[in-house]
């Protein structure tokens, strides 16, 4: 079982696509056990994006990212941290592939809706970046029974 942080960035609130964005994680089959409003601030944005604020469009990444209220979320499921990042698509809206979420709904290099950790490091990471461990609320689903069989783990 996979934890892996995720992001409702702000164009994603302020589009109204939020509730729509967290069905899809629901449908799949994978458990939120982890979600809160926020409004990231430069130096969460600096943490976060660390691999990012030497780029020359990272001034305008800050901006769009701490310019509105963000959801963070954390996903549960078996390969969760890949096939999260799979439904997302590409990073540009206009490369990823219609089926996913930012190619159904961004058509943007910048604003594309949603983020999540990109392998196990970043998502360990990034977790502790934005949740504590009493924000973290582990349940078992009562329909896990009919999601996958007893011996998938
Ligand atoms: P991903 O979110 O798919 O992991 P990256 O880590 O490459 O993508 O970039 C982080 C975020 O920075 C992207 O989600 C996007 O919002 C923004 N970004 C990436 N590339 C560009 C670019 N060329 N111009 C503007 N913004 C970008
Ligand atoms: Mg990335």
């Amino acid at each position: 079982m996979e934890r892996t942080l995720v992001l409702l960035k702000p164009d994603c609130i302020q589009r109204r696509l939020a509730g729509r964005v967290l069905s899809r994680f629901e449908d799949k089959g994978f458990n939120i056990v982890a979600l809160k409003m926020m409004r990231i601030s430069p130096a969460l944005a600096q943490q976060h994006y660390a691999e990012h604020v030497a780029k020359p469009w990272y001034p305008t990444l800050e901006k769009f990212i701490t310019g509105g209220p963000t959801v963070a979320g954390i996903v549960e499921g078996l390969e969760a941290i890949r096939v999260v990042r799979e439904m997302l698509g590409a990073t540009s809206g206009l490369i990823a592939a219609a089926g996913t979420i930012r190619g159904d709904f961004s058509s943007s290099r910048q604003m594309n809706l949603v983020h999540a950790s990109d392998g196990p490091e970043a998502a360990q990471r990034e977790i502790a970046l934005y949740f504590k461990s009493e924000e973290i609320i582990a349940y078992e689903p009562t329909i896990t029974p009919w999601l996958r069989a007893g011996d998938e783990s």
